[in-house]
């Protein structure tokens, strides 16, 4: 069985968009490994955070937060090692070992850091290395694969250049790991029809109060054709989160789309697409809904599953760091 790393921001908020890009895929690799197994590493990027949140207390709780919406999202402690990047503090040190086979060039070619400070973000040699530290998190716990969605291709590059640098210079200590490219399941627009983003400000959070929740989806942006009128689905917002969340093929998709396209007297109004997407999300979420409710009234699960992970993945990374350190003389 393969091993599989993937990271977490602790943006705090999570949305549709994340569910469907991100948490999804993530729940259908878990489904693929066996119980007891835990061949999957799922972290909680909290030193990459410090790049750019600067409240201790934002930090704290938007870590804990991450890690509720996760599990009650269905993530199975049994079968995943779910941790907090502060818990494996080691990969600090192996992000030194790291940059110090790094080109200083390779990093002045980094996307990323480029557009996080044209956005307004604090051009920090923190956020500049960034890469190095998320190299450190992916080769110190040795995984087969890493799954990213098409937006972070670059930074896994930067770990599999590293791991060769290294060991050309000192000898075979690092795992190449295979990049795995999430298929692109399309962009989730959000209420203003845009790509969903908590940068925005138009996302959807399916754990919202029944109420807001339902007030949300009514505030999706909708043109003004009249009920009468037949519509086309796939330019919608309203469908192509329903389609998202139900599945294209699944049959509630189907029935909504022909309500899209009937007209006259059987024509329907946006008010009816979104009614329906909100029975939708209440429905698919019901369960993650009342998991959160429990998880949230139960903190000593919560530590015993960070407890847990953070062990397992200090324990791989004893075994890489003896082999790092003695490569390069310092043992
Ligand atoms: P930010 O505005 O800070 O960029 P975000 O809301 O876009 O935040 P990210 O943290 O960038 O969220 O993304 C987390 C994961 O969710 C990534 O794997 C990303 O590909 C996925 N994702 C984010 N937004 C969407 C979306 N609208 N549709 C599909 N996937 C998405
Ligand atoms: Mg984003």
């Amino acid at each position: 069985r393969r091993r599989i790393l993937t990271g977490l921001q602790p943006s705090g908020q999570l949305h549709l968009g994340n569910y469907c890009g991100a948490i999804q895929p993530l729940l259908g690799l878990q489904e693929a490994a066996a119980a007891g197994e835990r061949k999957l590493f799922v972290f909680v990027a909290s030193y990459h955070a410090l790049t750019s949140v600067a409240d201790p207390a934002v930090l704290r709780a938007n870590c804990r937060r991450v890690v509720i919406d996760y599990l009650a999202f269905g993530l199975d402690p049994a079968k995943i090692n779910l941790y907090l990047q502060q818990d494996v503090p080691a990969v600090t040190e192996l992000a030194w070992l790291l940059a110090c086979v790094c080109p200083k060039a390779a990093m002045d070619r980094a996307v990323a850091y480029k557009e996080k400070v044209d956005r307004g973000a604090k051009p920090s040699l923190g956020l500049f290395t960034y890469p190095v530290l998320q190299a450190a998190d992916i080769l110190g716990v040795r995984p087969d694969a890493v799954p990213v969605g098409a937006d972070q291709t670059q930074n896994v590059e930067y770990a599999r250049d590293l791991a060769g640098r290294f060991n050309r210079t000192y000898g075979d200590v690092f795992k190449v790991p295979e990049l795995l490219v999430r298929a692109d399941g399309g962009t989730l627009p959000g209420v203003d029809g845009e790509k969903m983003s908590k940068s925005y400000g138009n996302t959807i959070d399916p754990f919202m109060d029944e109420k807001p929740l339902r007030k949300r989806i009514m505030k999706i942006k909708t043109d003004s054709a009249d009920p009468a009128v037949a519509k086309d689905p796939e330019a919608s917002a309203v469908f192509r989160i329903f389609s998202q969340i139900a599945g294209a093929d699944d049959l509630r998709t189907l029935a909504l789309a022909d309500r899209y396209r009937a007209s006259g007297e059987a024509g329907m109004g946006y008010g009816e697409a979104k009614q329906a997407l909100f029975e939708l999300v209440m429905d698919h979420f019901g369960p993650a809904r009342a998991r959160r409710a429990e998880i949230l009234r139960d903190d000593a699960l919560v530590d015993g599953v960070l407890r847990e992970g953070a062990a397992a993945a200090n324990a791989v990374l004893a075994g890489v760091m003896d082999d790092a350190r003695r490569a390069c003389g310092l043992r």
